[in-house]
This record gives C-alpha cells, sequence and structure tokens, in this order.
C-alpha cells in the first residue's frame, strides 16, 4: 500500500471542474448558487479574449497602454469617489491640481481661469455647451430679446455635439465638408462659419482634430472673422474649442499654433485626459479661461457630504482613479516627457504614411503633421489603381475585414456630407505604437492586399441589417 493516500476525485482542483463551470454561464437570471472566485473570474477572463487586443485597436483615439504604475495607482483608488470631496479631499485638491496645470498649458490666466474634471470630452462638451446656451440666454433676457430659438455653429462634429443640441435643444448648423478642383475640404472655414452666425447663435465649436480625418480647424481665422462680425453688426459670439485630442498635443508639438486662451474670443476648451492626455479611460477636462463665463447657475452647491462644495457635472458619484492618474502623468513625465511621447507618435505616424504611400494604390489624406493635426495617417483608395499590374478591385472595407484576420483593427468609413462618396481608412499613432508594431501592421497589410488581389472575396453581409451575423446595426460608430 503507498504510504500516501490519493486524492478523491471530489477534492480534485481544477478550475474548470468546479460548481458554476459545469455548465455555461447563465446570461439571464442571476444564478441560485454562488460560486467559486477563482473559476468565474477565470470564465470571464476567458470570455473577454474575445473582445481582442485593444494595442492592435488603430482605430480609438483613447489610451491602449498604460505605466505599472498607473495601474498601481488605479488599484489604490479603486475605492474613491471623486464626489465626495470632504470624505476625498486630496482627491479632490488633486483635481485641482490638474485643473491649474491644463488651464495655463492652455494659457489661461492663473487667476481668472475655472474648470472641472469630467468622464470624458462627451461630458466636457456638454457643459461647455450649456455654459454658452445659459450666456446666451441671459443676455437675450437681459435685452428684452426672444430666446426660444437658439443655434450653435460648427465645423464637421464629432457625435457628442449632435447629442448636446438634441438633449438641450439646440439647433445644429453644421458646415458639411466640401470637394473642390484641386483640393477637398474636410474641415470648416471662416466664410462658412460667417454664412450661419446670427443674433441666435450661442457659440462657435471648432475642433482641435476633427474625428474623420484627425486635422486641425483654422481656429484664429474663424475667431478673427468672428471679431470682424462683432464690430460691423455687435454680435458677439464665443468659440469654444473641441480640444479632445489636440488639447494635449498642440501645446507640446506646436507651441506656435494659436488655438487656445491667448485669442481673447476662445472662452472654454475641453478635452479627453484619456487619449492623449495620456490617462486611463473614464478622464475629461473642461476649463473657463475666466470665471465669469460659467454662469452661476449651472453651479450646485451641495451640502450632505459635509463641507459645502460647488459642482458643475452631469453625473455624481464617479470614480477618483483616472484624475490621479492624470496627474501622476502629469508630474512623471513632465512637459519634457509629453513631447517626448507625442512627437514620436507624429514620427512613427510619418514614417507610416510614406510606407502607406509606397504600396501605390493609395492617396494620402492626411499623414500625422503636428501642424495641422493629431498623430494619425488617413488615405483612400486610388481611382483606377493598379497593384502588380492588376487592376484593383477591392475596397477599404474589404481591405478592413481582412486584416482582422490577424487582430488588426482599422475602420474603413464613409466621410459624412457633402463628401459622402469618398471611403477612407485611418489609423490613429498612440503611446506603444512603436516602429516595430506599425512595420509588423504594414507587413500584414501587404499580405492582405494580396490576398484580396488573388482570392475572389464575397461580402457575406451584403444587404444585412440584422445584429447577429454583422455589425451594422451598431450604432457606435465613432
Ligand atoms: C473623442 C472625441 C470626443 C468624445 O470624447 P470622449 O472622451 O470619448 O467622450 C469629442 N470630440 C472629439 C473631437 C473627439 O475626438
Amino acid at each position: 500500500m503507498a504510504l500516501h493516500e490519493t486524492k478523491k476525485s471530489s477534492e480534485f482542483d481544477d478550475l474548470f471542474d468546479k460548481s458554476g463551470a459545469q455548465k455555461p454561464l447563465s446570461k439571464f437570471e442571476i444564478p441560485e448558487k454562488e460560486s467559486d472566485p477563482k473559476t468565474m473570474y477565470q470564465l470571464i477572463k476567458d470570455e473577454l479574449m474575445l473582445d481582442g487586443n485593444s494595442r492592435q485597436n488603430l482605430a480609438t483615439f483613447c489610451q491602449t497602454f498604460a505605466e505599472e504604475e498607473v495601474h498601481k495607482l488605479m488599484d489604490d483608488c479603486l475605492d474613491k469617489n471623486m464626489i465626495d470631496k470632504d470624505e476625498y479631499p486630496q482627491t479632490a485638491e488633486i483635481e485641482n491640481r490638474c485643473v491649474n496645470m491644463i488651464a495655463s498649458l492652455w494659457h489661461a490666466k492663473e487667476s481668472e481661469a475655472t474648470g472641472t474634471s469630467t468622464t470624458g470630452s462627451s461630458e466636457a462638451c456638454m457643459l461647455g455647451g450649456m455654459a454658452m446656451k445659459w450666456r446666451w440666454r441671459n443676455a437675450r433676457k437681459a435685452a428684452g430679446k426672444p430666446y426660444d430659438k437658439p443655434n450653435l455653429v460648427c465645423g464637421p462634429v464629432q457625435v457628442c455635439w449632435h447629442k448636446f443640441a438634441r438633449y438641450w435643444d439646440v439647433e445644429l448648423r453644421e458646415i458639411p465638408m466640401a470637394t473642390g478642383e484641386k483640393q477637398n475640404r474636410y474641415v470648416s472655414n471662416a466664410e462658412e462659419v460667417l454664412k450661419l452666425c446670427d443674433e441666435n447663435t450661442i457659440g462657435v465649436v471648432q475642433t482641435l482634430g476633427i474625428t474623420f480625418t484627425g486635422q486641425y480647424e483654422p481656429i484664429l481665422e474663424v475667431a478673427e472673422a468672428l471679431d470682424k462680425l462683432e464690430k460691423s453688426k455687435g454680435i458677439d459670439i464665443p468659440l469654444h474649442i473641441d480640444a479632445a485630442s489636440g488639447g494635449f498635443l498642440a501645446p507640446f508639438c506646436a507651441p506656435e499654433l494659436l488655438w487656445d486662451f491667448r485669442i481673447p474670443r476662445v472662452k472654454s476648451i475641453s478635452s479627453s485626459g484619456h487619449k492623449f492626455g495620456l490617462a486611463p479611460l473614464g478622464c475629461g477636462w473642461v476649463i473657463w479661461g475666466n470665471k465669469k463665463d460659467l454662469p452661476e447657475d449651472l453651479i450646485f452647491n451641495v451640502n450632505y457630504l459635509g463641507g459645502n462644495m460647488p459642482t458643475f457635472a452631469i453625473n455624481f458619484s464617479r470614480p477618483g482613479g483616472q484624475i490621479v492618474c492624470q496627474y501622476y502623468n502629469l508630474l512623471r513625465l513632465g512637459k519634457e516627457g509629453y513631447t517626448k511621447v507625442q512627437q514620436g507618435c507624429y514620427d512613427v505616424g510619418k514614417f507610416f504614411a510614406k510606407a502607406i504611400k509606397d504600396f501605390g494604390i493609395f492617396e494620402l489624406v492626411y499623414d500625422s503633421n503636428p501642424h495641422e493635426g493629431i498623430p494619425a495617417v488617413t488615405w483612400k483608395l486610388k481611382k483606377d489603381a493598379t497593384y502588380e499590374g492588376k487592376k484593383v478591385e477591392f475596397d477599404l472595407y474589404q481591405l478592413s475585414d481582412v486584416l482582422r484576420e490577424r487582430g488588426w483593427l482599422l475602420p474603413a468609413y464613409s466621410l459624412p456630407a457633402n463628401c459622402q462618396e469618398i471611403i477612407v481608412q485611418r489609423v490613429l499613432i498612440r503611446h506603444g505604437c512603436s516602429y516595430d508594431l506599425m512595420e509588423l501592421l504594414l507587413k500584414d497589410i501587404k499580405r492582405s492586399i494580396h490576398k484580396l488581389q488573388h482570392i475572389k472575396i464575397t461580402k457575406i453581409d451584403d444587404g444585412c441589417t440584422c445584429n447577429s451575423c454583422c455589425s451594422k446595426g451598431s450604432f457606435n460608430h465613432s
């Protein structure tokens, strides 16, 4: 007889053979019984494998790389609610320091600026938009004029401004893109802005890095046109800058570019901390260059958390870790580090753009230029392109599909009005997009082009509008 007893099978310790793992996970009802935490963790983690690898997602503007210290700080802050400013006064203090640093980065005067963290640019834009609407309405009321038909003038904006307009009952006057003989115009310009402005315009939004191509809008030119409008017609229209991406790029890589509070007409600026601010997901900022531009009646003072705290936010409870990690990055990188990281992205973008051009079948729309836009490369398929002597028959949607086989996410999409017929593909170059990673991607693009040229691809989802076999039902487009 062996000296040791063999384990009984019921004691056999396998993660995948425990209660909870012996049949598929519950999908509709909360299970009656509890389960082993390690088993549940493993099963959920396994399911998440199918989400793919975020580092290969070149569609997103959001950060997908974080230092170990950021992971640690996020864990340390798991239980901190940033709204409880009395219970977590240091988190509140850190938020204030970030507001000060970012306001200063955007050239606000120290004693005059105010601002807040948000969940991202969307909330930041809502707050900026509300301040514009309230200011306009107060001024109209004071002048005894009607205030029932507010409008907002903008170039091709991110979907959050469409939401703002609908949720807050403001008419959105969006300047369409235009095709030209020599060059297409993918951003707004002063002339078009002026055509749409009137006494009911609550503000003009200019985007520092438009979603569709990555380009900056001509902010200074638009500001000067609005100055002239005020002189000639007496209509004073403020500018809000949606600097979701550009707010943490231009100050480091194009410091001479005038787009921020150095232009007096710019009253508020919003940005995503979790994009090029390098904070983890769930962090945005909105700053007013002067406190007086944030109407008092938008600010709530709550006293039931102990202390009397002014807040201007759409959410109440919100995690504090993202803000703490934003502060970590501002301190850890400093201006020197941010410049290195962002310039590195532009450089890799240039390298990538050249390689895209060298394929010979693509035409660059935008090529990662720090004075013109964000670190992104956007291209379209050339008309009548041929590859290795053979006519190119595939489109960018098919190229996008084939690249997915290797885990790469490179969206292909049509531009908005009036360039709907133009299909482009875009790559965002973010912290962590190394030359090596981009070389691997280029090899896979080459392989995909070969495949598409030599195999007859038929689209399986043509004409299908269901939600289960294709993603056409998805509304989360950009
Ligand atoms: C990403 C983006 C937004 C929305 O930002 P979130 O942080 O995702 O809410 C708004 N405007 C522009 C220009 C953007 O690029």
